[in-house]
């Protein structure tokens, strides 16, 4: 029997983008300091100095490498869930900054094998069985597909959360239970 297919996002599911992108902007752009909790929105741009550009912001070289750790349990709970799962990281990328996502992974989660590491922007078609995330976009083709999800809450999924009632999960304290439980739950997702 195959086990089930867990897909992970890396960008604020596993490690902190956004508050280390804020980090950097604030310093460089001080006349326009930005705080995570007003990041309210994907589109940033009426926040930001007008020479913070997106790329600039999301794409500063070496970024990616330096990201923290979501907390102090995701190593041990995403190794557990490997063991137990067929855990494959499913993330949006650029082309720069491929490498800089898999030297964070081969830093942090050495278990997580190449074949596990898929970066790609429309996650809906992969076909896995329970999504991880913080992105509206990504949570919601999964929930309509029928498939399971755990919503990471930011600022930015603030407005979907209340729309749809996705599931929580706020830390990674339990993950691999919280999984267990979601997958031997029967019935439709509930939104
Ligand atoms: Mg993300």
């Amino acid at each position: 029997m195959r086990k089930p297919i867990i897909a992970v996002d890396m960008d604020d599911t596993i490690c902190h983008l956004v508050k280390r992108a804020i980090y950097h902007n604030n310093i460089e752009f001080p006349t326009h300091p930005l705080r995570y909790e007003d990041m309210m929105d994907w589109n940033t741009d009426h926040l930001r100095h007008p020479e913070s550009t997106m790329d600039l912001f999301f794409g500063r070289p070496g970024l990616y490498e330096e990201l923290e750790l979501f907390d102090e349990y995701v190593v041990e709970e995403m190794e557990k869930l490997h063991n137990a799962y067929d855990v494959i990281i499913v993330t949006a990328a650029v082309p720069k900054t491929v490498l800089e996502k898999w030297n964070w992974l081969q830093k942090h989660m050495p278990y997580i094998p190449a074949d596990n590491f898929f970066t790609c922007k429309r996650k809906h078609l992969i076909g896995y069985d329970l999504l991880i995330d913080d992105g509206p976009h990504n949570l919601l083709p999964a929930v309509q597909a029928g498939k399971k999800v755990l919503c990471i809450p930011h600022p930015w999924n603030l407005r979907a959360r209340e729309q749809y009632s996705f599931p929580l999960m706020t830390s990674w304290e339990g993950a691999k239970e919280r999984v267990d439980e979601i997958l031997q739950a029967q019935g439709e997702p509930e939104l």
